[in-house]
């Protein structure tokens, strides 16, 4: 088996830009709120505020003090958290939201029907239910770049270092360094996503620690999903499966059965919610030349050339 692969996100060097929020929604072809009305003031510098079908990834921000009383912000980041134990793929019913080799959690376009159990069971609130075409949206770790050995998109985007990427187990090592670094400037840092829901694909390095960065300590499914698991050990089906709730796709596809080997994610589709105008599905995207290996912080070309 592969390595799990991880993003930093290392809050100290963020200077909330927004550049991530953007290059997510640029390579994913997710279109942007085009009113007032999509992203209403909020009374903070966040916009969207909160996260859509369309806006898989939002820069939090918080204004708060530093420990010497300074006026400064908490910056934080509000999307997939790629867990190892996660709700949205053990209730899912059709098979769709799943677990990969390397770690990543990505939700099958063509498996999802539109449940919405994954949207239920999140404890980030991450899954969004897209009314046009009536399923379900979240980051997908640009599945579609990793295949090529490019690194994710919002990583590439940051001007500041504040993301990086690579094995997971570097990822931590990195952010745990990072943290002791800056202790001294701020006490209260904590390294979130070594331990959380079995472990995070997003390891955060938070200067203000988890709930200075509005993040839960200790993040749970909700007890309808667990109660719905337990029943499904029990009765092999779960609640709703058992009351006869789509019960061809969900006898057969739940995500805590699903292997690897049955799944095939499309390179090249795209997974965009896209509002009003169709997009070709099939459009293609530029691939790489070659097939690179990805390390942390960016990829590089056997030539060491950067992609
Ligand atoms: S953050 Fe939510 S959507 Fe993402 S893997 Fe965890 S449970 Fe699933
Ligand atoms: S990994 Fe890709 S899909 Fe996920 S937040 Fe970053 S840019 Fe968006
Ligand atoms: S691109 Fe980097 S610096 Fe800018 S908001 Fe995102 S993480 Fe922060």
């Amino acid at each position: 088996m592969s390595s799990t692969v991880a993003i930093l996100f290392d809050a100290s060097k963020c200077t909330g830009c927004k550049g991530c929020q953007v290059a997510c929604k640029q390579w994913n072809q997710l279109p942007a709120a085009t009113d007032f009305g999509d992203a209403p003031f909020s009374g903070s510098y966040e916009s969207p505020v909160a996260n859509t079908a369309d806006t898989w990834l939002r820069v939090t921000i918080s204004e708060t003090d530093a420990a010497d009383g300074t006026p400064t912000l908490a910056l934080g980041r509000d999307g997939c958290w790629h867990c190892s134990d996660a709700p949205c793929v053990s209730v899912c019913s059709s098979g769709a939201c799943h677990r990969s080799v390397d770690g990543t959690v990505t939700l099958d376009q063509s498996k999802c029907f539109g449940c919405q159990y994954c949207v239920a069971a999140c404890p980030f609130k991450i899954p969004q239910f897209c009314s046009r075409d009536g399923k379900a949206k979240k980051c997908s770790f640009c599945q579609d770049r990793l295949q090529h050995g490019r690194t994710p998109a919002c990583m590439k985007s940051c001007p500041t270092g504040a993301l990086s990427f690579g094995p997971r187990s570097e990822v931590i090592t990195a952010a745990q360094a990072r943290a002791m670094a800056i202790r001294e400037t701020f006490p209260s840092v904590e390294v979130y996503g070594v331990n959380q829901m079995a472990g995070l694909g997003i390891i955060s390095v938070l200067p203000f620690g988890a709930a200075g960065h509005r993040l839960p300590a200790n993040p749970q499914a909700p007890l309808a999903t667990k109660l719905e698991n337990a029943m499904a050990v029990v009765t092999g089906v779960g609640v709703l499966g058992a009351l006869g709730v789509a019960t061809a796709a969900f006898v057969g596809g739940r995500g805590s059965g699903y292997g690897e080997e049955q799944y095939s994610y499309d390179a090249v589709t795209r997974i965009t919610c896209d509002g009003d105008v169709p997009m070709d599905p099939q459009a293609p995207i530029k691939k790489a030349d070659k097939l690179v290996s990805v390390g942390l912080k960016s990829a590089q070309t056997p030539e060491g050339e950067e992609v």
